[in-house]
């Protein structure tokens, strides 16, 4: 890893809040971010709309190396060049998503296009193995969690901003499933890095998660 630029690592479990506060994190400190769930989801969505099983790691695992997804200026998430932003939220493809996290040959075509992105720039990055694998170097790493039952209030009323139809178990059950097939899967799973910072953002307001970020970075003493 090239030492002469910065990397903010921010992992957690589904819904903990992480993109909405990499985003203004990495917005504040001119850096790059990028959001590795958006990358999971896309390979997702081109699983399903190829009309492939998600649950069938032989038939997921086809699509490697044949699809693009990348990121355009405005940091929204492209398919072979298309915006998916909007559908890679859809609830078949968070129902899916874990499944395809999963295989390890998918995961390693993400991962080398995640540090090829990452690579010669500042960024923040959030995912669930960027502090243990994907940027194991990074100068600062954070696991931000958030009490289950907060994480899905919160993704509830998401989608219901989104006019996405939804319901707070339906969350909820969701975001059960997520973490337990996301901790639970053999290669690279959701775990906290042993060099990270937890924060716990149950109780915290947004502007108040990127401030303590803000501090736990300038404490390690890194130059902005
Ligand atoms: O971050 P987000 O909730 O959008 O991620 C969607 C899914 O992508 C996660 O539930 C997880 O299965 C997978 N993921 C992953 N590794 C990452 C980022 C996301 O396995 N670095």
């Amino acid at each position: 890893m090239d030492k002469r630029y910065i990397s903010v690592a921010i992992d957690g479990p589904s819904a903990s809040g992480k993109s909405t506060v990499a985003k203004l994190l990495a917005s504040k400190l001119h850096f790059l971010y990028i959001d590795t769930g958006a990358m999971y989801r896309a390979y997702t969505l081109a699983v399903i709309n190829k009309g492939l099983d998600p649950k069938s790691e032989s038939e997921s695992n086809i699509l490697i190396g044949k699809i693009n997804i990348s990121f355009d200026d405005n940091n929204h998430i492209l398919l072979d060049g298309k915006d998916v932003s909007k559908e890679i939220r859809e609830n078949v493809v968070a129902d899916n998503v874990s499944y395809i996290a999963s295989y390890k040959e998918i995961r390693l075509f993400l991962v080398s296009l995640q540090q090829e992105i990452a690579k010669g720039k500042n960024v923040v990055m959030d995912g669930r193995d960027i502090g243990t694998y994907v940027l194991k170097d990074a100068q600062v790493k954070i696991f931000l969690c958030a009490k289950e039952e907060e994480r899905a209030r919160r993704r509830y009323l998401e989608n219901i901003e989104n006019g996405r139809e939804t319901s707070f178990e339906d969350c909820l059950a969701n975001i059960k499933k997520r973490d337990y097939i996301d901790s639970h899967r053999e290669f690279c799973p959701l775990k906290q890095a042993e060099d990270a910072i937890i924060l716990d953002s149950t109780d915290m307001k947004i502007e108040e998660v990127v401030e303590k970020m803000m501090e736990i970075i300038k404490e390690k003493g890194i130059e902005l």
